[in-house]
């Protein structure tokens, strides 16, 4: 494909998107389709002669589309919410366009320095403290990671790494292995299952703090916890808070945890992945105090707030615990200049080397939205949970389960919960394939697909 055939194609693409996007609630939104589907549709192995853009274009209604489950379309409830908005689609074509692989600031420095700035501008928008933001010569700083579970990984590694380093020098006669086996990191029972999944991979215990009965982690529950353990011979060292859990949007007590971590020098970090979008709004704000206690935090832009996946926004108070515990310089990745502001190395920041330029999606949504459109976008969807919370609430077959906060309303029957887990299975788990309960309860979770973002 020449350049003169990637003009004429490349706008044939986009009309089938718009067409695609313009009409999606034509389409059924999970497919009828059994499990391998797709191989019997296309041939055995790569062809070896080359085929026409037509071909290929062609076999995207037939053999594609067929088997897409449609997020965007008005009519999907199932998991949690993708974001998506034409903004960010015309930056991620550039994004390929212009095709770097930003891992160092040398490597694209508009690429490194675009998302340092980003970062701080949407800090800036949930009015995290100073310590988060980059500035001309901060120590903290914002970086985009794939996804909430990456960011909770990073955070974990990297708290394991500094309590090692901190307990080394307090007892020299203990070996790395010692306090490996010793190291303890929490999170509340109601946590995203990936935080469970961060400590399976960083090879350490994990335990659940109880949450109590508005599903909320309080300081005492930690305490009593950590007293225990610590009494035991273990070492606590993370605490992952969670602000808008999955299960029903509740939210870990970070004024009473905090100060907790502080003083036992516990690791914390906030995985707001889902309700973070919400706090650009000043009415919930509020939601996310506490966040000076912080080591970490993180949201998903690629969630709520009309960025396409992949999108995860993380900031850290003090870059060097980061860069500290994951840099390695090979020869050839030498590069001589102090970490701080606007210079940044990111591949010291994440798990892989390289890295694509996603921040151009959060520049162009940022600009063309503007803060007051992106909170017109929130408020809109908090504004249809409550008007759907007031109907389930005017029918006594069911109840409210949980306190609606932004845009998740957890409802059941007004039964056993038996039965609701059956009336679950029956109707929609099934279909949509969820693997536990708190996916159904995201099902009535609002969809913020781009159809429903262009007519605000
Ligand atoms: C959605 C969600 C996650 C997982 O997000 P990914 O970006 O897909 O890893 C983690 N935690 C919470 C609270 C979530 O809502």
């Amino acid at each position: 494909m020449d350049a003169a055939e990637f003009r004429k194609r490349g706008k044939e693409m986009v009309d089938y998107i718009a067409d695609y996007l313009e009409k999606i609630e034509k389409r059924q939104v999970f497919p009828d389709v059994e499990p391998g589907y797709l191989r019997p549709l296309i041939p055995d192995c790569a062809p070896q002669d080359p085929e026409s853009f037509e071909d290929v274009f062609k076999d995207i209604e037939k053999i594609i589309m067929p088997g897409v489950t449609h997020w965007h379309s008005p009519y999907f409830f199932a998991y949690f919410p993708a974001a998506s908005s034409f903004p960010a689609l015309l930056a991620d074509m550039l994004c390929g366009g212009i095709g770097c692989v930003g891992f160092s600031w040398a490597a694209s420095p508009a690429c490194t320095e675009l998302e340092t700035v980003m970062l701080d501008w949407l800090g800036k928008m949930i009015n995290l403290p100073e310590e988060f933001l980059a500035g001309k010569d901060g120590q903290g700083g914002g970086v985009i990671q794939g996804s909430a579970s990456e960011a909770t990984l990073i955070s974990l590694l990297a708290a394991r790494t500094k309590t090692i380093r901190r307990v080394q020098l307090e007892k020299p006669e203990l070996t790395e292995a010692d306090i490996m086996g010793r190291l303890v990191a929490y999170a509340s029972d109601q946590a995203h299952s990936s935080v469970e999944r961060a400590a399976l991979i960083g090879g350490v215990k994990m335990k659940n703090v109880s949450s109590d009965d508005t599903f909320s982690v309080c300081g005492s529950a930690l305490k009593k916890v950590l007293d225990e353990d610590k009494a035991s011979g273990l070492i606590p060292f993370f605490f992952c808070a969670t602000l808008g859990t999955t299960p029903c949007c509740s939210f870990d007590k970070l004024l009473e945890l905090g100060p907790i971590c502080n003083k036992e020098n516990i690791w914390m970090h906030i995985d707001a992945a889902y309700a973070g979008s919400a706090f650009i709004c000043p009415e919930f704000r509020h939601l996310l105090n506490g966040v000076e206690f912080a080591d970490s935090f993180n949201f998903n832009p690629h969630k709520w707030l009309l960025v396409n996946f992949d999108c995860s926004a993380m900031w850290v108070k003090k870059r060097s615990d980061l860069t500290g515990a994951f840099k390695l310089e090979p020869l050839y990745l030498q590069h001589h200049h102090q970490e701080s502001g606007l210079v940044t190395d990111y591949r010291h920041w994440q798990i892989p080397l390289g890295r694509r330029f996603r921040s151009l999606k959060l520049w162009f949504v940022l600009r063309m939205y503007g803060v007051t459109g992106l909170q017109d976008h929130i408020r809109k969807h908090v504004r249809l949970s409550h008007q759907f919370e007031h109907l389930v609430l005017q029918d006594e077959r069911f109840e409210i389960c949980a306190e609606v906060v932004l845009g998740l309303v957890c409802f059941r029957l007004k039964v056993k919960n038996s039965f609701n887990r059956r009336a679950c299975n029956q109707s929609l788990c099934k279909r949509v394939d969820c693997d536990t309960e708190s996916e159904h309860q995201a099902i009535i979770n609002n969809s913020t697909g781009v159809s429903s973002s262009h007519d605000t």
